[in-house]
């Protein structure tokens, strides 16, 4: 039996304030090539041998992050906070444990509500497509939909 090393520790505990020992908390994106508000991430788990990824962003009161779509699916958990999340042609309101499913090529963005800030974790695929915005024809077709125009401004759900 050979020995493996594993680089990924068998416990990163919780810290206070929604951290994890041994992550740090970075900017949401690499560049700031897309629109978004407020934004940190946590990567918790990334490794080679996982097909997947698991991170924690949290966004800042009125924060957002960036409306996007993609071929990648995510799965998110809402761990804290209250907020409104864009799925497609439908604007939800969530709170903690709720769950958001976000297929392929679906436009998504996530608000935190001016209250408080909105924390969750999300599940993507390790190798995963760019994110593509959308173009002034899209937002033209998005915002059609009142509610959906309304949550685009900001306004409170
Ligand atoms: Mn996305």
């Amino acid at each position: 039996m050979t020995e493996t090393t594993t680089k990924t520790p068998g416990l990163r505990a919780s810290l206070p304030e929604f951290r994890w020992a041994g992550v740090e908390r970075r900017a949401y994106k690499d560049e700031a090539s897309a629109p978004y508000k407020g934004v940190t991430r946590q990567t918790l788990a990334s490794d080679p041998r996982l097909a997947g990824e698991l991170r924690y962003f949290e966004v800042e009161p009125s924060g957002y992050t960036t409306l996007e779509r993609h071929e990648h699916m995510h799965a998110v958990m809402i761990l804290t906070g209250a907020g409104s999340v864009l799925v497609g042609d439908e604007v939800f309101a969530v709170n903690p444990n709720d769950l958001v499913n976000i297929a392929s090529w679906t436009w998504h963005q996530f608000r935190a509500g001016p209250d408080g800030k909105l924390g969750f974790l999300c599940l993507v695929d390790a190798e995963r497509d760019r994110p593509r915005l959308p173009t002034r024809e899209d937002l033209d077709v998005l915002r059609a939909a009142p509610a959906i125009a309304r949550f685009l401004d900001g306004a409170p759900s």
